[in-house]
């Protein structure tokens, strides 16, 4: 109660553009959370600045979110910060008047740049006192850092940078730093900046008297992280909650083509017989699991007669550059009474001549942008599965059944281009076994299995669903899942592989806690080849030091330090209990993490971000479930 009375007296600064919020408030909000780990305190911390916010303005409430999540701009729209370590060494040399080569000593001894920044500006001497900073400030300049290319934009940067640190004070540094690299490592997960936001929103909506239980708090939170995962864009929604409120926010921001919608996951199954029981005799479909890329096509004819086609990653990175050949044959599988779509799909590299499915490996030497048709030698073929937006109207709450209908009747396959997931709606054990045969045999992955009927067979965006399976037949041979982790360090080769790295450290990431926790050594699965193109693409993303949000034990620490930049697909024979690694670190036992026993690199996940690394919770559930199999 103390804190959050703390909380209550925002000063506003005076300024041109008006009363503004200074940094400093949200700053001392960051360190109220910095010293607690639990996740109510948290929220209730959050919830309280952003209900002061919201009564003070709309536009800074929308830039007080993105500085909580440490973006500029929602995903798709690829504004990021990326500041090198080293512009951001110079910046504060610059701005506390020290020596490069002893801000580089601070940061061996304090681990982190951020609080060197701020002892700098502590202990630094100035004639006058700097004009506050404001959150908007910080933000648009944020923004502006974010923006500037061309020849001297590291100088450009880099000023704006100094310019920014000049003005702080007290603990700003710290957490102006940390924005800076990506991070503010306060323990602050989105999840909760969603939760809090729609708490606050509930209470301006309704009135801080209203008779207000947990339940509707639960359903505010609900309701917006559902809409966040159709409508991915804070300054929208924040629009809407003040024009509509919380409670009517998924009547206003509905799905809509070229915003990226967040995929719907599955889990994972071990065996065919084990579908039944599942299922529990709801009817299902078996579709062949195709191993390439998620593309979700969106496509929408302007009034003006006007059209845009988007094609989004799995990580809702626009990929339209990599698939102009796909992009440019939407009129002829889109059937001519469709105006606007979102189709679900798998682009897969195609064997033009002999009409084949090619490998992944085939498909990750596309190149990623296409400058021009022509120059395509990597055939590839979609296979759409799902249909989530037709002509106007979201279809995501219909059941599957219906969507597939849709899909049929509204597209039609087009030679070497596109087609419709190959299917069958099957009732009996043996026969998923031979499907999934031939699914292998057609050089797929296995099967996807997923509810054909009623509420369970909606499209769940964002969720890892029970109503889709996968069953992948390395499964059903006793081998596990594959596990998609980040490559965070490397040890010197030796014998053959002097000058390469001998083996690579492998981390899995924490969500709640922010950190990449190292989970194994690997050094098997490479080709000479793979050895020298990952040295050469890692060594770009080289540090001097390992990130604070490592989590690594001094007696698996490696040569060099890479930033959270690669994930990999790894195998490995199983899961075992290690008192060295970190992983899952006393989720299972309390004194032991969980590694991987033989791990096999498979192949560079180029699709998804370091955060969606397999987590720790993955982890732990893999261990348990081999310990049920076994
Ligand atoms: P992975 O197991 O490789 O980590 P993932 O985490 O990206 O996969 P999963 O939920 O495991 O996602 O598997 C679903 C993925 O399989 C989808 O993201 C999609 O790219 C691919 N896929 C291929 N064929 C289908 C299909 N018929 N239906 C749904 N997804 C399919």
């Amino acid at each position: 109660a103390v804190e959050l009375a703390m909380l209550d007296s925002i000063e506003l600064l005076d300024t041109k553009e008006g009363k503004q919020i200074p940094f400093l408030a949200l700053c001392k909000v960051f360190e109220l959370i910095e010293g607690t780990t639990k996740r109510l305190e948290i929220t209730s911390y959050i919830r309280a600045f952003f209900l002061q916010v919201m009564r003070i303005d709309q536009h800074q409430l929308a830039h007080t979110v993105m500085l909580c999540i440490t973006k500029l701009a929602p995903d798709h729209e690829g504004i990021e910060l990326g500041i090198g370590e080293s512009v951001l060494v110079k910046a504060i040399a610059a701005a506390t008047g020290k020596q490069v080569n002893r801000v580089k000593q601070d940061h061996h001894e304090l681990g982190d740049l951020g609080v060197v920044a701020q002892r700098g500006k502590a202990n630094q001497r100035t004639m006058f006192k700097p004009k506050p900073l404001s959150i908007s400030k910080v933000f648009t300049t944020f923004k502006e850092i974010a923006l500037t290319t061309g020849s001297s934009s590291i100088q450009k940067k880099s000023g704006l940078i100094t310019g920014l640190l000049a003005s702080c004070s007290d603990i700003e540094a710290r957490y102006l730093i940390r924005s800076l690299e990506d991070r503010l490592r306060i323990g602050l997960a989105e999840s909760t900046v969603q939760t809090a936001l729609a708490q606050a929103a509930l209470l301006y909506e309704k009135g801080e008297d209203a008779d207000l239980g947990p339940a509707d708090f639960q359903q505010a939170t609900e309701g917006l992280k559902q809409v966040m995962s159709e409508f991915p864009i804070y300054d929208r929604i924040i629009d809407v909650i003040y024009k509509y409120g919380i409670s009517d926010i998924s009547n206003h921001c509905m799905l809509t083509p070229t915003l990226p919608v967040k995929p719907m996951l599955a889990k994972i199954e071990k065996a065919a017989d084990d579908i039944l029981r599942r299922f529990e005799g709801k009817p299902f479909t078996c579709e062949f699991k195709y191993d390439g890329e998620r593309s979700q096509i969106h496509y929408v004819q302007e009034s003006d007669g006007s059209t845009k086609c988007v094609i989004f990653s799995r990580n809702a990175e626009n990929n339209t550059g990599k698939y102009p050949d796909i992009a440019s044959a939407v009129k002829q599988f889109a059937k001519p009474n469709v105006t606007s779509f979102i189709l679900d799909c798998e682009a897969v590299a195609w064997d033009v001549i002999n009409g084949k499915i090619r490998s992944f490996q085939t498909l990750s030497s596309r190149k990623r942008k296409v400058e021009n048709e022509s120059e395509i030698t990597i055939g590839v073929c979609c296979f759409a599965f799902d249909l989530l937006y037709l002509n106007g109207e979201p279809l995501i709450r219909m059941p599957l059944r219906k969507r597939r209908e849709l899909l049929h009747e509204n597209f039609t396959p087009v030679e070497n281009k596109f087609q419709f997931a190959t299917s069958k709606d099957l009732t009996e054990v043996e026969d998923i076994q031979d499907f999934l045969e031939l699914s292998v045999k057609e050089n797929c992955e296995g099967l996807m299995i997923k509810t054909l009927d009623g509420d369970s067979s909606s499209y769940e965006p964002s969720k890892r669903s029970m109503n889709w399976l996968k069953l992948k037949k390395d499964y059903v041979d006793g081998l596990g899942d594959s596990l998609d982790l980040v490559v965070i360090g490397a040890y010197f080769g030796k014998g053959k592989r002097v000058g390469a790295y001998g083996a690579y450290l492998l981390a899995c990431y924490d969500p709640d806690r922010e950190e990449y926790q190292a989970i194994c050594k690997i050094g098997t699965g490479f080709s000479d080849a793979d050895l020298e193109a990952h040295k050469a693409q890692l060594d770009q993303n080289r540090i001097e030091l390992p990130k604070p949000y490592y989590a690594v034990s001094e007696k698996t620490k490696p040569d060099i330090w890479f930033e959270p930049a690669q994930v990999w697909e790894v195998k490995a024979a199983d899961l075992s209990l290690s008192p060295i690694y970190q992983a899952a670190f006393g989720e299972i036992d309390e004194n032991k993490g969980v590694s991987l026993r033989f791990p096999r690199f498979i192949r560079v996940r180029e699709d998804k971000a370091s955060e969606m690394a397999t987590s720790s919770s993955q982890v732990a559930e893999m261990y348990e479930n081999q310990k049920i199999n076994h």
